[in-house]
């Protein structure tokens, strides 16, 4: 099946108790037995819920692995994958990631005896120097948020491989429409399924597809055992969501390369970071490793100032003020005082998280009209 297919068929059966074309919310908590251990798969929602199966099979077959294990958020997920490592365990993570990812590696599981070492990811060299016999874990995000760097996944995980070390590809920026880390040879993708995957800003969920058996077997376990499962409702919204993914981000990613054409030509503007500008440092690697360059676009000005960057970001009326990415509607953000509040200056301004630095979500509204908008936001 080829992904325009697979988003609206893969995993999903008419119901066949009523011949529903649409899954149905199964909105419950237990399951009645025929005899006590006699049961139809289903025991306790926690454990399984039908709407989430579907999903997770759905999710598996677009990201070409074979199990799909979901969450309350896609930081729930990203809890899971540490809690597969024990203390005294070290992870190499790129200095050039989600706010929270840092937040939850450097706050929580640090305390519990896990080591992060965060480095730049553009040289694969600086993975080699902080492996040790330690090393259990590689995290790669790419495209990095929101720098927009590409990471070269092929390179890690021949790194990894040669080092017996699992690596784990944060996918949400691509969405399995644009890459599929799994068969670049990654062994886990995680995803926040609030952003693309939902696609409509009105869930939140985390998801994880693995291709190994006893890894998605570890991985069940820790759902179920520390049980931060998504709701049905809310799997099915994500459902939903994924059917027109292709189409949502085809726009999207056009109305981003226009965006960037645009922006790299205002005067006002520093530099334009968005993988599908010629002059991005790994516009060729993009290209390889992506089906198109995503939709988001950062930007600095060339007056480096918070103040300045206020003024364009209180002064569009489409790209409206707001944290996440992913929907259909445009967004604009601040990292240094919004997504990446958490992360201490010198660290993010080492990895250009400058004051000035404007981070849009493109949406799939008409180009003409985002284009206006930013133009007078600049003036
Ligand atoms: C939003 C986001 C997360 C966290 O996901 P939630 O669903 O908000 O918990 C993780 N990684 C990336 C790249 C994100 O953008």
């Amino acid at each position: 099946m080829k992904f325009a297919t697979k988003v609206i068929h893969a995993g999903i059966e008419p119901d066949p108790s009523t011949g529903a074309i649409m899954t149905p919310i199964f909105q419950t908590s237990t399951y009645v037995q025929d005899a006590p251990g006699v049961h139809k798969g289903y025991e306790y929602a926690r454990t399984q819920n039908p709407t989430r199966t579907v999903l997770e099979n759905n999710l598996a077959a677009l990201e070409n692995g074979n199990h799909g294990i979901c969450f309350a958020s896609g930081l729930a997920a990203a809890d899971a994958i540490i809690k597969l490592l024990s203390p005294g365990d070290e992870v190499i993570s790129c200095n050039d990631l989600y706010g929270g990812s840092y937040r939850i590696f450097t706050k929580i599981f640090q305390r519990y005896g896990i080591q992060f070492h965060f480095v730049d990811m553009n040289d694969p060299q600086n993975i080699v120097d902080k492996i040790n016999p330690q090393t259990k874990l590689i995290w790669i995000e790419t495209p990095t948020n929101p720098m927009l760097n590409i990471v070269d996944i092929e390179a890690v995980v021949k790194i990894a491989k040669n080092n017996n070390i699992l690596v784990c590809v944060d996918n949400t920026f691509a969405s399995p429409y644009l890459q599929t880390p799994l068969d670049l040879g990654a062994d886990i993708v995680c995803h926040s399924a609030t952003k693309y995957l939902g696609g409509h800003s009105d869930v939140v969920l985390g998801a994880i597809v693995v291709k190994d058996k006893a890894l998605a077997d570890q991985l069940h376990f820790l759902q179920n055992a520390s049980g931060a499962i998504p709701g049905p409702n809310d799997s099915w919204l994500i459902l939903r969501g994924i059917k027109t993914l292709h189409l949502r981000m085809d726009r999207a990613c056009q109305n981003a390369q226009a965006v960037a054409d645009f922006l790299v030509t205002h005067p006002k503007v520093d530099k334009v970071n968005y993988p599908g500008l010629k002059s991005h440092p790994q516009h060729d690697l993009a290209q390889k490793q992506m089906k198109l360059p995503g939709a988001m676009v950062s930007f600095s000005l060339k007056e480096n100032t918070i103040s300045a960057a206020n003024k364009v970001l209180s002064g569009t009326k489409l790209f409206a003020l707001a944290e996440s990415l992913g929907g259909v509607e445009s967004l604009i953000g601040h990292p240094a005082t919004m997504t990446h509040a958490s992360i201490p200056k010198e660290e993010r301004e080492k990895t250009g998280v400058t004051d000035s630095l404007i981070r849009l979500s493109v949406g799939v509204e008409d180009i003409e009209d985002l284009i206006e908008d930013l133009k007078r936001a600049l003036q």
